[in-house]
């Protein structure tokens, strides 16, 4: 009698067990399905700015997949400013990682790879909520390193030349003047993130920094030249003096590639 009525609570217990499960479950609504299954190619693809070139002065970045640039000079070309091991660990490690992220993020949307990296920072609302933060992230890290290497050269530094320095002395009053307010826009930078010097969509030259790895086109603005102030960029030589290293930095700014790029910056926008 006792072992009955236990298989009848067992029983019992089961069936209570199905009926709370069932009620678990969610009900299918329209809603949810269509959020689930809004195809990625039915996002904008473009707004008007996207064919822009930013990575290179003449052309974007490509996801199909994304590439790891060489750099243009040895590691250790830029000691002025930065050292060996820091050039050898910044590019083939952490640029390479962004590299690796994105284009890991972007197997699963292969709509999205056809697009240029700079396409997909510029909508980010258009992304897919599971990869949007990581193409963020590292689709603006790939985007921001692959522009910085080709700004520094081995043989830069010293006084600004052509159209640029023209322009920064009418923006700026001087080049002292835009070295400080650059510096100090790096300073500013709480945390990880860039310095920047862009093209403002009215035309002007203007001062910024992002955090992390946004890029200054995540806010309509064209970035002509920029510093990393990630400690990652600095720590082993500079320590924790970041405005160090923003001074030294100037000694490889390769002015010819930023005429370039503020060229390029103008000639997108007819
Ligand atoms: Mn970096």
């Amino acid at each position: 009698m006792f072992f009955l009525r236990q298989k009848i609570g067992y029983f019992l217990v089961v069936i209570m067990l199905f009926v709370v499960l069932g009620a678990c479950q969610p009900v299918p609504t329209e809603q949810s399905q269509s959020t689930t299954a809004t195809p990625v190619a039915a996002q904008t693809p473009a707004t008007t700015t996207s064919s822009i070139p930013v990575a290179y002065p003449d052309r974007a970045l490509s996801a199909s997949p994304a590439q790891l640039p060489k750099l243009p000079y040895d590691y250790n070309a830029l000691e002025k400013a930065i050292d060996a091991e820091t050039m050898k660990l910044h590019h083939d490690r952490h640029h390479a990682t962004y590299v690796d992220n994105l284009n890991d993020a972007l197997k699963k949307y292969p709509d999205l790879q056809k697009r240029s990296v700079e396409s997909l920072l510029r909508n980010m609302e258009g992304l897919p909520e599971d990869i949007r933060t990581t193409v963020r992230n590292n689709g603006g890290g790939h985007l921001n390193h692959t522009i910085f290497w080709q700004i520094m050269a081995p043989n830069g530094g010293g006084q600004p030349t052509g159209e640029i320095a023209t322009e920064i002395n009418k923006t700026f009053g001087s080049f002292e003047g835009f070295r400080k307010q650059f510096n100090e826009a790096g300073s500013d930078r709480f945390g990880s993130g860039w310095v920047w010097l862009v093209r403002n969509p009215q035309d002007q030259l203007q001062i910024t920094n992002t955090p992390n790895q946004d890029s200054p086109i995540m806010e309509g603005l064209y970035p002509i030249m920029g510093n990393d102030v990630w400690e990652h960029a600095y720590y082993l030589r500079y320590r924790n003096s970041r405005a160090d290293y923003l001074n030294n930095w100037w000694n490889v700014v390769n002015w010819t590639e930023v005429n370039r790029r503020a060229q390029a910056s103008l000639q997108q926008k007819t």
